[in-house]
């Protein structure tokens, strides 16, 4: 049974880091696709507008709490989860699996700019023994393209599709294709192939630690400013609703 906190009608998965990496190792052994989504405070808010979305983040297989803003979100609603597990970070443990379980890993890395993704291929398979890279394509691709870049993924046999379109764009991709895809896991992973390439990079550990890194994206991207009212809007919202609930009738 999947322990699950409801934050506004989308249930996070109670879980730290281990505990996700674990549901991962389960996926992998399991012989159907499964999808797992990173929700943040943005993403929460933006399917409190989307219903659609919504939908599709409770269909989700794993939803790991990726935000300071989630966890907060939970504390505010009286079930704390217990840390925040941020998706580059779930990515990363993925990558060392080989490792652990003494078995290689193949994965195929859709999205971002062209050319990028190959760059984070070639970085990953430098650092991680056992991880292999068995398809790469952009994100810049028109619909009638993609029957045959889900071709291309199937054909490379990858257990792991990681796809990197931004949200919402990655959550609305992976959940219309995942039937057709024949990995056994599906993950929406943002920027994450931009910073594999060493072509972004992400806040220094203070930030992180300190649930901060909103503050160093808007430094480092200000033009995101508007997307990223929705952090205190999410909060403001939770708020609302842990009221509503208090409040004798
Ligand atoms: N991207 C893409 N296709 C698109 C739009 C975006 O491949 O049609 C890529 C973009 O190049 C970047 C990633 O999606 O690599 C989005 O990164 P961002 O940090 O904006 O995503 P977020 O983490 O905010 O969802």
């Amino acid at each position: 049974m999947r322990d699950t906190v409801n934050i506004l009608g989308i249930p996070i998965d109670n879980v730290n880091m281990d505990k996700a990496v674990d549901i991962v190792k389960g996926f992998l052994a399991e012989d159907r696709v499964h999808a797992i989504y990173t929700p943040n405070s943005e993403i929460m808010m933006e399917a409190q507008r989307d219903q659609n979305l919504k939908e599709i983040l409770c269909e989700g297989d794993l939803l790991i709490p990726d935000g300071a803003g989630v966890v907060l979100a939970s504390k505010i609603l009286g079930h704390k989860l217990p840390e925040r597990v941020a998706g580059f970070d779930l990515v990363c443990r993925i990558f060392e699996l080989p490792s652990e379980l003494k078995e290689d890993i193949s994965l195929f890395l859709l999205g971002a700019k062209p050319g990028v993704a190959e760059e984070a291929a070639a970085n990953i398979i430098n650092k991680y023994k056992g991880v292999n890279i068995v398809g790469c394509h952009h994100g810049y691709f028109q619909e009638d393209e993609e029957s045959k870049i889900i071709d291309q993924i199937n054909a490379s046999g990858a257990q792991i599709l990681l796809v990197a379109l931004g949200a919402p764009k990655q959550e609305k991709w992976i959940h219309k294709n995942k039937d057709k895809i024949k990995a056994r896991i599906c993950m929406g992973v943002g920027g994450s192939l931009d910073i594999l390439a060493g072509r972004s990079t992400r806040a220094p550990e203070f930030y992180q630690k300190h649930g901060l890194e909103w503050l160093y994206r808007l430094y480092k991207e200000p033009w995101r400013y508007k997307r990223m009212l929705d952090l205190p809007r999410f909060i403001m919202l939770t708020l609302k609703v842990r009221l509503s609930k208090t409040r004798p009738s």
